[in-house]
Formats: structure tokens, C-alpha cells, sequence
């Protein structure tokens, strides 16, 4: 396993659409490998999620996790997940505003809407089928990552581009406020 460099904001890999996977490439020594670094990378970033282009490799996967995440303390843990080929689909109209960050996109925080409910439709890393339903806070960490696979930032999707801030400025301006809205959108999404 290897810790893999990080693409920033500017590269043209982060703007390309990924690739979707067979899943005889998919059972490919190499494939698993590469879904080993992904997840390496992730951690030793302390990412909530890490997608295949972000690390050089414009196809279609990408890692979540959330274990009491120092970046992001509001944010309910997600247990690890591996999402190849995904397809996400929202249920309903309800949409929140997500406070985002992003490792491609370094020091800076902005307001994102996302989709509360998401249907979540993908393959793991053994090729068996996903299919669950994603919500509240979760919800938007899906989103941020299968947009990657899409070449699409954060920033992209950012409204009031007033909202957007460094992590310094935004634990002194912004945190203690996001802190209680998230708690209210997790009360009741339940993640
Ligand atoms: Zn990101």
C-alpha cells in the first residue's frame, strides 16, 4: 500500500469525467491494489472521502468514511465504503446547505445545497451490487464525491460565493453556526 499525491484545484484529472469499470478490470490485482492506496490516502488525509481522479486516476471510484473525522467534528460517521460506477439518485426535493471542504481544493470552505435524500446505486469492491438510501449530512458527502467522477468541485456548486472562507475563518465565523444547523439536519435524517 502507498500513500498517493493529491491533485489540486487547476489540474485538468479533476475536470475529467471518470471512466466506469468492467468488473473483470475491477478484480484486476492492480484494480484492488489502487482501491487500497485510495483508502490509505483517505486516511492519512483525515478525508471524509476520496475519489480515484483526485489521485491521478480518472475512473470510476471512490471512498467514504467518517470515524470521528477531526475536519469535520459535526459530521456522523460513516462506516468505510467503496463505491465503483455509482449512480445517484434524489429522493425528493428537499434540499440543505452543506458546509464543504475538499483535499483538491486546499484551505478553503463554502456552502454547497445538496440533496437531503439520495438513492445510492454502485458496485463494491467485489463487484456485488449497492443499493441503500443516503441522508442528511451523509447525503452530501456522496454527492461531493460521485461529483468528482463527474470532473465537478465544490466550488462549482457554490451559491453565495460570500460563504466562502479559509478553515481558520471559518472555525472562528462560521463553525459554532454550522454546528447547530447540521445537529438539526441530523436529528432529523438521522445521519
Ligand atoms: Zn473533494
Amino acid at each position: 500500500m502507498a500513500i498517493r499525491k493529491i491533485a489540486s484545484i487547476g489540474h485538468p484529472v479533476l475536470r475529467q469525467q471518470a471512466r466506469p469499470l468492467t468488473r473483470e478490470e475491477l478484480a484486476r490485482p492492480e484494480t484492488q491494489a489502487f482501491i487500497d492506496d485510495l483508502i490509505e490516502t483517505m486516511r492519512d488525509a483525515n478525508g471524509a472521502g476520496l475519489a480515484a481522479n483526485q489521485v491521478y486516476q480518472p475512473i470510476q471510484i471512490c471512498a467514504l468514511e467518517v470515524r470521528d473525522n477531526p475536519r469535520y467534528p459535526y459530521k456522523p460517521n460513516i462506516p468505510l465504503t467503496i463505491l465503483v460506477n455509482p449512480v445517484l439518485e434524489p429522493i425528493g426535493s428537499e434540499t440543505f446547505d452543506n458546509y464543504e471542504g475538499c483535499l483538491s481544493v486546499p484551505n478553503l470552505r463554502g456552502l454547497v445545497p445538496r440533496h437531503a435524500e439520495v438513492r445510492v446505486r454502485a458496485w463494491d469492491r467485489e463487484g456485488r451490487d449497492v443499493d441503500h438510501i443516503a441522508r442528511g449530512i451523509s447525503a452530501g458527502t456522496y454527492q461531493h464525491e460521485v461529483d468528482h467522477l463527474l470532473g465537478t468541485l465544490f466550488v462549482d456548486r457554490v451559491v453565495d460565493s460570500k460563504s466562502l472562507c479559509t478553515w481558520t475563518e471559518f472555525e472562528r465565523y462560521q463553525l459554532a453556526g454550522f454546528v447547530e444547523r447540521a445537529g438539526a439536519i441530523v436529528a432529523r435524517y438521522g445521519s
